[in-house]
């Protein structure tokens, strides 16, 4: 039998439950159960006005925050449409079916204001990271770091050259938001003071973006997202927003290692990254100033194409500072002899050189294999060689290889931050709302890892 003709019919009451409509499965209800936002009052208590119209609650502008990062809701404007259609998303906002959702407006007043004022992102991000902690995700002794690029939300058409940029020019007080952030950060080892070398191309619109072509494909302007994890979930420690310029990310791996220690008191056992951060500073920082074994490749250009003897053929002597060449000669840095004896100095780059006497390469029978341009043969050492060693030995370890797996969960985080949350290219422009996008999708990558590692029924039974 045919039904009767559906047509809707306004009823006058409505008998209607919003957390009986949100299925027991669903993503936001797992992830419900980690927000904890309830010192977020507290935190912006020094920012409001006691006199005035209410505000809208800043618990729900963070909430409706989580919704749109959690699930790759970019646009504020959407963000705020999806929230009044969808009961879950309402549900989640702890906003009731006849509740008004705040205009798209209010997130940027909020964000320009008294959020980066109070720093509140990042408050809410470590907020979730104690969670992930306290429920036994993070163990602190095997961190991995990586850095991506991230598309500025900025094009080539609208940028100068680099005889072109007159930075004297720009007047702060005409000068929109994003660049006001460039001037204020142009003496920051994240964002101008990273290089003195300037980019080819400098943005109108985003400044503090780079011009770059780090993936060997056409060249864009990039921020870098820098990720330090816990290897044992990937759970992500720290994140912070740098220029896509090596130097600085290296520089957002020492400040995230020391930030970690200082708010986690995490004080890892390894260090897990790529090549990019085999450096001899970074790793003499690792290794001597703070006790961690650098599971890293070394950058290392001593190797030779043209088949003769490389840095690795020559012994070096500990004891006595110098280098035995395969023809079983001595090469020194100095052989002068001073009546008060004198460290020999390394050069500005911390590259110290040993030398061959000429006397004895000239009748070597090995010369055409060892020195055949020059009269006699140099080798240089760097000042960080023994911390270089040590993560050369390392590199000999099962413990490494087991690390170079390891390492693919930050590139993972990644590709899920990209490719899930939709952060191929960044919406906001500027240094502080780059690093406000970073913190709140570290957030959301968090706590969805957090909704699937514990599942509702274990919590259930916890609590039980
Ligand atoms: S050429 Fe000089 S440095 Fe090279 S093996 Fe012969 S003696 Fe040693």
């Amino acid at each position: 039998m045919m039904g009767p003709r559906q047509e809707a019919q306004s009823a006058l009451f409505y008998e209607f439950c919003l957390e009986d409509h949100v299925p027991a499965d669903h993503l936001l209800r797992s992830i419900d159960r980690f927000v904890d936002l309830s010192d977020v009052r507290r935190h912006l208590a020094s920012s409001y006005s006691s006199t005035g119209r209410p505000s809208v609650d800043p618990e729900l502008m963070i909430r409706m925050l989580l919704v749109g990062y959690c699930m790759g809701i970019r646009s504020e404007r959407r963000l705020c449409e999806e929230v009044h259609l969808n009961l879950a998303y309402r549900w989640f906002c702890r906003l009731d079916l006849v509740d008004p959702v705040p205009d798209h407006s209010t997130f940027s007043k909020n964000r320009h204001g008294r959020f980066r004022d109070s720093d509140l992102l990042r408050h809410v991000f470590e907020t979730v990271v104690a969670r992930c902690i306290t429920e036994g995700l993070v163990s602190g002794q095997r961190l991995a770091v990586d850095a991506s690029l991230i598309a500025a939300d900025t094009n080539r058409q609208n940028s100068s050259s680099q005889s072109e940029w007159e930075l004297d020019k720009i007047n702060p007080e005409d000068a929109p938001r994003a660049v006001r952030e460039y001037l204020e950060t142009l003496d920051e080892a994240a964002f101008g003071a990273a290089t003195p070398v300037q980019p080819k191309f400098t943005s109108h619109s985003d400044p503090a973006s780079q011009w770059t072509a780090a993936r060997k494909g056409p060249a864009y302007f990039a921020y870098s997202a820098n990720y330090m994890i816990d290897t044992d979930h990937a759970v992500i420690l720290d994140v912070e927003a740098t220029r896509s310029v090596r130097q600085a990310e290296l520089g957002a791996m020492q400040t995230m290692l020391d930030r970690t220690n200082d708010t986690f008191d995490i004080h890892p056992e390894r260090m897990i990254a790529d090549t990019a951060y085999g450096t001899g500073p970074l790793l003499e920082w690792l290794v001597q100033e703070r006790g961690i074994a650098p599971h890293i490749p070394v950058v290392d250009k001593s190797g030779r194409t043209d088949g003769t003897f490389e840095r690795a053929d020559f012994a070096y002597d500990d004891e006595n500072d110098l280098y035995v060449c395969p023809g079983g000669k001595e090469l020194k840095q100095s052989r002068r002899i001073f009546t008060t004896p004198r460290t020999p100095k390394a050069d500005k780059y911390g590259i110290l050189r040993y030398r061959a006497r000429k006397t004895d390469c000239d009748g070597c029978q090995l010369k055409s294999r060892c020195c055949p341009k020059e009269p006699q043969r140099k080798v240089t050492r760097s000042i960080y060689e023994p911390s270089r060693d040590v993560a050369r030995k390392i590199a000999q370890t099962v413990d490494y290889a087991i690390s170079c797996k390891l390492r693919k969960k930050v590139e993972m985080l990644f590709a899920h931050l990209k490719r899930i949350l939709g952060l191929g290219r960044l919406r906001l422009r500027g240094p502080c709302g780059v690093r406000d996008e970073f913190h709140l999708a570290a957030t959301a990558q968090n706590l969805r890892k957090l909704a699937k590692l514990i599942p509702i029924q274990s919590l259930a039974h916890q609590v039980g």
